[in-house]
């Protein structure tokens, strides 16, 4: 049986995996700069310091870092794998992984929701961090998908850039309509419900 918290408690992973019981996922969701990549990156560190096998996965079309890691906007990183699809995520699943984690869940194909449920049903626990919404406001997929069938979520929370309050957005701030523009600092930044537009925004000096 899965606790409650069980994702932060990895003495319990253990013990599920010598009983062979199914394992779980975790969904961490949020704007750009609210922390899912620091929170997943401290999840999988716990996880490595209970000597579990990792494995961590992002989607080649973010090549903000380095090709080899995710990192986080504040400098901390952690090795992964680059893929293009959820097939070529499975391709390189090694059948002893215990944790998997995977970084910008916002940019793989539908088939994430099917390879992440086969892991789980497998024995894998599974963090999967990504953007909820689009620069729109809309939800991003398969993130609202995966948020249907996780065990656990955790919604984190940027600080917003105009007026200091709880920032819920990613305010693009390029003038591009593309769904996927990827960019830091330099194209978007976090704002609230109130200071957030559905479109392209001059950016806040500070
Ligand atoms: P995400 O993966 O959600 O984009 P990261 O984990 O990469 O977030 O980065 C979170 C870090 O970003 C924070 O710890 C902080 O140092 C930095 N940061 C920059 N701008 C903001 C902001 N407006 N609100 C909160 N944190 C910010
Ligand atoms: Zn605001």
């Amino acid at each position: 049986m899965v606790e409650e918290f069980a994702f932060d408690n990895t003495e319990e992973r253990r013990r599920s995996r010598q009983n062979g019981d199914a394992g779980w996922i975790e969904v961490i969701v949020g704007s750009m700069f609210s922390g899912k990549s620091e929170e997943l990156i401290r999840r999988l560190k716990r996880a490595q310091i209970a000597r579990q096998k990792v494995q961590v996965f992002k989607p080649k079309i973010d090549d903000r870092y380095s090709i080899e890691q995710i990192a986080s906007h504040s400098g901390m990183t952690h090795v992964s794998k680059p893929v293009m699809t959820a097939a070529e995520m499975m391709a390189k699943m090694e059948d002893d992984t215990q944790v998997v984690g995977i970084d910008e869940g916002q940019f793989f194909d539908m088939e994430l929701i099917k390879a992440v449920t086969e892991l789980a049903n497998n024995g894998k626990r599974v963090i999967i961090a990504g953007l909820d919404q689009d620069y729109t406001g809309r939800p991003f997929e398969p993130m609202p998908q995966l948020l249907s069938i996780a065990e656990f979520i955790t919604k984190t929370h940027a600080i917003c850039v105009k007026c200091g309050n709880t920032a819920n957005y990613s305010q693009r701030t390029s003038e591009s309509t593309e769904r996927v523009q990827v960019g830091a600092h330099d194209k978007y930044e976090a704002r609230c419900r109130k200071c957030f537009v559905p479109h392209s925004d001059k950016p806040t000096v500070v």
